[in-house]
């Protein structure tokens, strides 16, 4: 196995659509899914192209009600091309026998191919040929190149190449029944004799999307004129090509495709420039080169090694070329975020979750400038989120569970369940704890860049109204001379209420107030840090007086935390009154069980009932904080962390989960990696398995979970490593498991790159010479110096 490639050699029409998603294309600009070029949405293909924040809102009457949902839009398909003998089917692979099949994806170039010998009804034989990438370096171009070699016959075929926007959203099944016509034709046409376009926009947000492709023919490699005609109906343009092929000769069609919005910069009309850009635009050989070419540089920094087994090495590469293709250079400055399942597929809409949490230590660590620009979505929205505080009573800034494009809270108001056909009220909008990922997130950037300029703009401001927004939300439960939190929801999807309760919530997360106070410590912090006049100037524009952030101390000091006994921090009040759940008897009955809420609820009964979870709630907490800043943060509040009741709140809630949602695994093979390495290990596998095996038995196809996918490289490359940056250091604490005999990667600290290759036994530590800075490292709590160009080697042994 090539650990640069996914391989399948095998046609399966079952696991197409997870293919599909699996080998989506993408330039942090635009993303297309891996379908076959003849396919169109159906049982088994799903052809998706999806613009990086192209939403379009559409309102439905269901259930009774009328709910709103913003979609990612599913734009035009660039991809059609297919090809029939004169007068006969088009071409359909469940139609031939199929001689052989390779399908590849080649995360080194970006490009995937498809290689086919078939033999029709009529016993044609025939290998077909098809290359593809979008192109990396030139956000708005993408190309495709087909080729057909005639094995025992000669005669004339026709091909259709089309820009297709007659489709609809029909990704994803549990929303079939909402409406999802989102495109309205505008215009299309010809240009020059090769070129067709497309004009299309949503129907709502009234973005204009535009497609231009050029197709040429060419035989054994050189460029012909062939007989074309050129077809039109709304929505829909495609060119015909007639062409006579002789027996073992190869016939080649290029097609050059660009794609332009009219949310685009430097644009004057989407049309316009989609058919000028391809003017004078090279062919199918010239772009690659230029495409892998950046590719080339983005696996220069963007590479991790490790010396596990050519399986484990391809997976990884797969989940940073994901990243790479859902978030680049592309996407700084299109006001983007990173959304939870990728731009691949339509699951979760596109929509940005908290999931970024578990993202950006990896961007922060390589392309800072990423990160940078996806908080500046977050801080383009902070007015928008003003607002929702002030609609819902609370000051300072409330940021949604689910954001897409203007910043509203964009949960879905109901969810269908499709194991008993009912559509259930969504309460997912009461975990506020996203507030506190978000200003996680903007100390993390400022602790491995030191962009100060950023936190004096933008970052500082973010921290403080969502400082702010958490205060209003605790109340003062005088009986006890404590804060609490009351009336939310913990990251685990499981409780969204109590068993008895009408109305959603519950009182006292831990998580959620452990990180209240981790954010209101912080944002005194971030204040502290501005200069004098800036600091002035920010708390008078907005409005932030001494006696608001004596509360804070207040609240500091003061937060409620709950435990059962035994030293069990209570995930939340209340967690320990629940029914033990019959985890074996319903493993037994149902197999899998990961949506337990999804089965209990069609069963009559409900996941809030028992001390089950979906995931790592309060292992969050070990997960982002080590032990001394717990030990920290409960001081603070006034209660004693014993490092000890890490491993036992860990058994305790290993044991009560059942990991539905992917993110689960990256935090329980985190915070096993001290204790337990073994078990880390093989949870961390289990984890790479998500999406490639699809372990949630079928969402993968729907989007890939880029959480996970992130979390997983940032296990190898922070968790394992044992780094770590405070008091203005890079910490080192390297504890791999045996199962990994060696890991390799670059990091950028603070503007200078590091190389970093570990092995059981030995650490080794290069400075590059690109900053001329001497970066401190701590060892094993020893400080040492580095300058550029040195490396430093360490014992791991002693
Ligand atoms: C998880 C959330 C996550 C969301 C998007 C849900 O299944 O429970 O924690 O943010 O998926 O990935």
């Amino acid at each position: 196995m090539n650990n640069w490639t996914l391989l399948y050699e095998d046609f399966k029409p079952s696991r197409e659509s997870l293919r599909e998603a699996l080998c989506t294309l993408g330039n942090g600009y635009f993303a297309t899914r891996g379908a076959a070029p003849e396919a169109e949405a159906d049982e088994i293909h799903y052809p998706g192209t999806h613009l990086a924040g192209g939403y379009n809102r559409l309102k439905t009457d269901i259930a009774g009600r009328v709910v709103e949902n913003e979609d990612l839009v599913n734009m035009p398909n660039w991809l059609l091309t297919k090809f029939r003998h004169e007068g006969g089917d088009w071409f359909n692979l469940m139609t031939v026998d199929i001689l052989s099949y390779r399908q590849e994806l080649n995360m080194k170039e970006g490009i995937l191919s498809r290689t086919v010998r078939f033999r029709d009804r009529q016993n044609r034989e025939t290998t077909l040929i098809q290359r593809r990438f979008v192109h990396m370096a030139n956000m708005h171009l993408a190309a495709l190149e087909f080729t057909i070699i005639p094995e025992n016959w000669s005669g004339r075929i026709q091909i259709l190449s089309a820009l297709d926007g007659t489709i609809i959203n029909a990704g994803v099944e549990r929303y079939k029944q909402l409406n999802s016509k989102h495109l309205a034709p505008v215009k299309s046409g010809k240009s020059d004799d090769d070129i067709i376009y497309l004009l299309v926009e949503t129907n709502q947000s009234h973005i204009r999307v535009a497609e231009a492709a050029r197709t040429r023919v060419y035989f054994e490699g050189k460029q012909t004129e062939v007989e074309r005609k050129t077809v039109e109906e709304p929505g829909y343009i495609a060119q015909e090509f007639f062409i006579e092929v002789v027996n073992n000769k190869p016939v080649t069609i290029e097609k050059i495709v660009s794609f332009y919005t009219s949310k685009d910069f430097a644009i004057s009309e989407s049309a316009q420039n989609a058919v000028e850009a391809l003017r004078h635009t090279g062919n199918f050989k010239e772009l690659f080169e230029s495409h892998v070419m950046e590719w080339n540089h983005l696996w220069y920094r963007c590479d991790i090694q490790v010396a596990d087994s050519d399986r484990t090495q391809m997976i990884l590469r797969l989940h940073i070329f994901h990243l790479l293709q859902t978030v680049s250079r592309n996407s700084i400055d299109l006001d983007t975020g990173v959304p939870a399942r990728g731009w691949h597929g339509e699951a979760y809409r596109g929509h940005i979750f908290w999931d970024e949490l578990f993202i950006f230590p990896y961007l922060n660590l390589r392309i800072p400038v990423l990160t940078r620009s996806l908080l500046l979505y977050r801080y383009r929205r902070l007015n928008r989120s003003r607002l929702a505080a002030q609609e819902e009573g609370f000051r300072g800034s409330l940021y949604p569970w689910q954001s897409g494009s203007d910043g509203r809270e964009e949960t879905q108001q109901l969810h269908l369940n499709p194991k008993s056909g009912r559509w259930l009220p969504d309460n997912t909008h009461l975990q506020r704890h996203v507030n506190a990922a978000i200003a996680y997130n903007v100390w993390q950037y400022f602790e491995t860049t030191e962009d100060m300029e950023f936190m004096a703009t933008y970052g500082t401001e973010m921290i403080l109204e969502i400082a702010r927004f958490l205060s209003s939300l605790t109340s003062y439960n005088r009986e006890i001379d404590r804060y609490e939190i009351l009336g939310v929801m913990g990251p685990d999807e499981y409780h969204d209420k109590y068993p008895d309760s009408e109305k959603p919530g519950l009182n006292n997360n831990a998580y959620t107030n452990v990180m209240t106070v981790w954010v209101l410590r912080t944002a005194i912090k971030a204040l502290n840090k501005l200069n004098p006049k800036r600091r002035y100037d920010l708390l008078e524009t907005i409005g932030l007086e001494k006696t608001e952030i004596d509360q804070w101390q207040d609240i500091i000091h003061k937060m409620r935390l709950v435990f059962h006994v035994d030293d069990i921090i209570s995930q939340f009040e209340g967690y320990n009154e629940l029914a033990e759940f019959d985890w074996e008897g319903y493993i037994k009955k149902y197999g899998d069980i990961q949506r337990l809420d999804r089965i209990l609820e069609a069963e009559g009964d409900t996941t809030n009932r028992y001390k089950a979870s979906k995931q790592a709630d309060v292992l969050m907490l070990f997960y982002l904080f080590s032990s001394e800043e717990l030990h920290g943060l409960f001081k603070e509040m006034g209660y004693v962390f014993d490092p000890q009741i890490i491993p036992k709140n860990i058994e305790y809630y290993l044991k009560r989960s059942s990991n539905g949602s992917t993110l689960s695994n990256i935090v329980l093979s985190w915070v096993l990696a001290r204790s337990d390495r073994t078990g880390s290990w093989n949870i961390f596998n289990k984890a790479m398995e998500s999406d490639i095996s699809d372990i949630q038995g079928g969402t993968t196809h729907e989007g890939i979970h880029l959480g996970a996918m992130a979390g997983t490289v940032d296990i190898l490359q922070r968790c394992y490593t044992g780094i770590e940056f405070c008091n203005e250091m890079l910490h080192l604490n390297p504890k791999i498991p045996e199962g990994l005999q060696r890991l390799m990667l670059k990091i950028k600290y603070r503007g200078n790159w590091f190389d970093i290759n570990i092995t059981p036994e030995a650490l080794s530590i290069t400075s590059s010479k690109e900053r001329d800075i001497i970066a401190k490292i701590c060892f094993r709590e020893k400080i040492y110096e580095i300058k550029p160009g040195d490396t430093l080697n360490f014992d791991i042994k002693v």
